[in-house]
């Protein structure tokens, strides 16, 4: 697989999302995505994008400012 923005090459990785929602930040921690080894795209695939929906929409409603899960922990 390929990065969609320059073609380059897409490494497993672990990387931290983080989601601004204006009242509070949701960060989420290692992460499995795919980074590309030229620009930094980052990019995550189907089953992962779903999982952190669900975790954003789960974390927001506790209305903490600042809620910081690992993702193991949580998906
Ligand atoms: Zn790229």
């Amino acid at each position: 697989m390929s990065c969609f923005m320059c073609k380059g090459n897409l490494e497993d990785k672990l990387t931290n999302f983080i989601a601004d929602l204006g009242n509070c930040i949701i960060i989420v921690k290692d992460v499995p995505s795919q980074v590309c080894s030229q620009c930094g795209e980052v990019s995550y695939s189907n089953d992962v994008a779903l999982q952190l929906e669900k975790i954003i929409n789960k974390t927001k409603s506790t209305l903490t400012e600042i809620t910081v899960v690992r993702y193991s922990n949580v998906a």
